[in-house]
């Protein structure tokens, strides 16, 4: 398995042209290819080590502690028995991320402002991890069709598209009523009542900076912009999805998503009574392989790690470099004003509680 696994990388490497990393991964895939799944707990790595020789204690006492032990409902992490809420701190925290994020974006666009950089910047990393996963798929298409209709179109914008006409809904296999409904509460289109979609308030900001501030498509703007609608609507399929889940409506969880949330709110937990930030954040090789053994099968991991890293098509997104000596992956730059941002807001939050 290792074997194919490197030469897929070497492939990989060779053909994207992708020095990043190369000795470092391969090293690190081959421990990674021996590990099992390991197990998961939201304590940190000395409290996990000193609970690994509890269970070496006698079987009486070990069912004593398996009887009263409680699971995550999102991810199977051991929580506290006690704890009113199903799901554990790092979830919480990776949820808190998701509708920070989603408000940040959405409420300055809707009130024409640029949202503010550190937003921007996260939701364009986050939008190229999670634009190829078949779940956003079809909404991202619909988008991309009605944004470049009313570029090409200005009749388009005030007379409405048809819903027939369009492309990209005829040749989806996802509920077409769902993903127009999902775009239309999301303010990302208006639909008139004989079924033709006008621009909502969301894409009308961004048609607006393409129009009056004549930014180009090659533009930082308008990528930051794209890159924000396009976050918005994801992260909103996500919390669906997760009530939905959680409520038993749902049988399949957003894995990818929630992985990404949940190694960034590991490194947001470990920072979050520090005075001082890194310049760089990281996390430790040892959580970073815990958080993945919620993707399941190795084909999956492998797919979301060729991805974050960028070796898939040269372009980092969550993880930067990996420090073989102090054996921790750092964060890709991007995200560091945003783990400031979200540490500052828990810290408000427990303020105001206290
Ligand atoms: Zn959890």
């Amino acid at each position: 398995m290792f074997y194919e696994v490197s030469i897929l990388i070497n492939i990989l490497i060779k053909t994207s042209g992708v020095r990043l990393m190369e000795k470092r991964l391969d090293e690190y895939l081959k421990k990674y290819s021996k590990q099992g799944d390991p197990h998961r707990s939201e304590t940190t790595h000395s409290e996990r080590r000193s609970k690994r020789k509890r269970h070496k204690k006698p079987k009486k006492m070990k069912r004593s502690v398996l009887r009263h032990r409680r699971k995550c409902k999102l991810c199977g992490a051991s929580i506290d028995p006690l704890s009113g809420i199903p799901i554990c701190k790092n979830c919480q925290i990776s949820l808190f991320q998701i509708k920070t994020l989603k408000n940040t974006l959405r409420e300055s666009i809707m009130h024409k402002e640029k949202p503010p950089e550190w937003a921007l910047k996260a939701a364009n990393k986050i939008t190229e991890i999670l634009s190829n996963y078949p779940e956003f798929l079809a909404y991202k298409n619909v988008v991309s069709e009605v944004v470049w209709e009313y570029i090409i179109d200005d009749e388009a914008q005030i007379e409405g598209i048809e819903i027939e006409d369009l492309v990209s809904l005829k040749y989806t296999y996802k509920n077409k009523t769902e993903i127009l409904q999902e775009l239309y509460k999301l303010g990302i289109v208006d639909i008139t009542n004989d079924r033709k979609l006008l621009p909502g308030k969301l894409l009308q900001s961004l048609l607006e900076i393409k129009k009056v501030y004549g930014d180009n498509f090659r533009s930082v703007n308008w990528e930051m912009y794209t890159s924000a609608i396009q976050a918005i609507f994801m992260l909103d399929i996500t919390e669906k999805h997760v009530d939905a889940y959680l409520s038993g409506h749902k049988k399949k969880n957003l894995k990818q998503v929630l992985t990404i949330f949940k190694i960034l709110s590991r490194v947001i937990e470990d920072n979050l009574d520090k005075t001082v930030y890194p310049e760089i954040f990281s996390i430790a090789q040892v959580d970073f392989d815990l958080l993945l053994s919620l993707l399941g099968d190795k084909k999956t991991k492998l797919k979301f790690y060729v991805n974050i890293t960028g070796i898939v098509d040269g372009k980092s997104k969550l993880v930067e470099d990996f420090d073989e000596e102090a054996h921790e992956f750092k964060l890709h730059k991007d995200f560091n004003e945003y783990i400031i941002r979200m540490i500052e807001r828990i810290r408000e939050i427990e303020r105001e509680r206290s």
